[in-house]
């Protein structure tokens, strides 16, 4: 049996529609994530429908609240779709029908085998081959199974990312399509609604390879065997040790990204990477602020690789750190705010509004420096608290057995400098020149005692900004720790 259509793209037309279908019995993974883009890239590069479906008919596992990350989390990647989500529960009455056709039709059967994991509670007997055969009427506690026809045949289809793929019936167990309790099996309710959605391209992870030999049976025995649907396995994504992403070792919840500071822009400019890259090899650089703008014009499906695609957390960092540098000072103090705002010192910053012009006028230096949002405030604490936590290490490298006479003559100098970045620069270099230190080294003290970090934004817009007070301040409490042998 043939099951789907060649793998030709030169079919695609403007009445393409895919489909994300997603599982609410966890936090959005990042491989979700990945297949909810690569599909919304396919839809926006043929101009078709990238439509939604909730796979929620596992009642247990299935929590509403998990719905509402998933909605935000497309919401925030810009990933936006065509048509009010689908919710499985909701298709039951359709489940029941399809059930019923097939039951009709000579292709299911009642059964009364009880599944192993539920036997040792329930008792009952195991399933057996021949079942199909014993013409069992319905009743209460009945599954219906669907007969996979064994007939030495073979299903297959041409995956658009993995190729040929052929499995023989032989191979394939008669599978449960509605349990004893009545619901639908995901084998029975996913192929029915991307029916019923009039999905022509199934765009998913290759961990659903397996059962894409029951879906194309199921679709055929219900009378939807079409030559235009067609399939593409995305691989797998492995973890540095080249291991499968799993929610145990490794970080995999796309919001977790964004609660530390990713851009969406990023993720998604990431995310297209895994498996995916432009056929000349070219790098993608996606506009942070305008998904649309020509990206999708470069996604092929076909050109995604069939090999497992690592995930290099580096390599992400890297990409968030060139689009954090992309964006506006504006913009670029709009997104870091909330981190601000949830920052330890959030009590005190934006209590005076100084503040605000001190955090708009040191942002450029940090927009430079920072790989995540998170660490905006990391860089600016100092200035928004009484006294700076002095980082020891900083500490004991920048006091050398020079630094208290350095802080003596810096102290001594403060309160005749012109109180201006360059000027500051200008007089500071000009002072460690006076007494023959190494420029570097002299800055470190001074920067411990201001900042408690050796790391920072420029030292010299630092000073000015905390002002000639406040630096003196400073200055002289840690002179008096040094004295101390603090
Ligand atoms: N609901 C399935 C899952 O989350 C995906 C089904 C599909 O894409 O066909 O793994």
């Amino acid at each position: 049996m043939g099951g789907c259509g060649e793998g030709s793209l030169g079919r695609v037309t403007d009445s393409v529609r895919v489909r994300f279908a997603p599982s609410p019995t966890g936090f959005l993974h990042l491989g979700s994530a990945r297949a909810a883009l690569f599909n919304w890239l396919f839809a926006r590069r043929h101009g078709g429908q990238f439509l939604l479906r909730i796979e929620d008919t596992d009642r247990d596992r299935s929590r509403p609240e998990l719905i509402d990350v998933i909605f935000e989390g497309l919401e925030w990647l810009g990933l936006d779709w065509d048509e009010p989500p689908v919710h499985q529960s909701q298709r039951d009455d359709a489940h029941q029908a399809a059930v019923d056709v097939l039951l009709a039709g000579g292709h299911a059967y009642w059964s009364d085998a009880v599944p192993e994991g539920e036997r040792d509670r329930v008792g009952g007997r195991a399933y057996d081959p021949a079942d199909r055969d014993r013409g069992l009427p319905p009743a209460r506690g009945r599954a219906v199974r669907f007969k996979v026809p064994h007939d030495g045949g073979v299903t297959s289809w041409n995956d658009l990312i993995r190729g040929e793929i052929t499995v023989e019936h032989e191979h394939i167990e008669d599978f449960v399509i509605r349990r004893a309790d009545g619901s639908p099996t995901f084998f029975l309710a996913n192929a029915s609604d991307d029916a019923h959605m009039g999905i022509t391209h199934v765009i998913r992870g290759e961990d659903l390879i397996n059962i894409t030999p029951k879906y194309l049976l199921l679709r055929a025995a219900m009378g939807l065997e079409d030559a235009t649907l067609q399939l593409a396995h995305m691989p797998l994504i492995v973890n540095e040790q080249r291991k499968k992403l799993s929610k145990r070792r490794d970080d995999v919840s796309l919001m977790d990204y964004r609660d530390r500071g990713y851009l969406a822009s990023a993720m998604v400019n990431y995310l297209c990477l895994l498996g995916w890259g432009p056929p000349d090899g070219e790098e993608v650089r996606i506009d942070p602020l305008n998904l649309n703008d020509g990206f999708p014009t470069m996604f092929d499906i076909t050109d995604v690789s069939s090999s497992p695609a690592a995930f290099d957390t580096k390599k992400l960092a890297h990409i968030n750190g060139e689009h954090l540098r992309a964006l506006s000072v504006e913009a670029f103090a709009e997104l870091a705010m909330p981190f601000m705002v949830t920052a330890p010192f959030a009590d005190r910053f934006g209590s005076d509004p100084a503040d605000r012009t001190t955090f708009e006028r040191i942002l450029p230096e940090v927009q430079t420096r920072v790989t995540t949002l998170d660490e905006v405030p990391g860089y600016v604490d100092f200035f928004f608290v009484d006294s700076p936590e002095i980082d020891e290490t900083s500490w004991n490298k920048a006091m050398v057995p020079d630094a208290a006479g350095w802080l003596d003559a810096v102290i001594a100098e403060v309160p005749g400098w012109d109180w201006d970045a360059t000027v500051l620069h200008e007089s500071f270099m000009g002072l460690a020149e006076e007494l023959g230190a190494n420029r570097r080294k002299f800055q470190a003290p001074v920067r411990v005692a201001l900042t408690g970090r050796s790391v920072g934004p420029p030292l010299f817009e630092s000073m000015e900004l905390l002002g000639r007070d406040e630096v003196l301040r400073r200055l002289t409490v840690a002179r008096s720790q040094l004295a101390g042998g603090g």
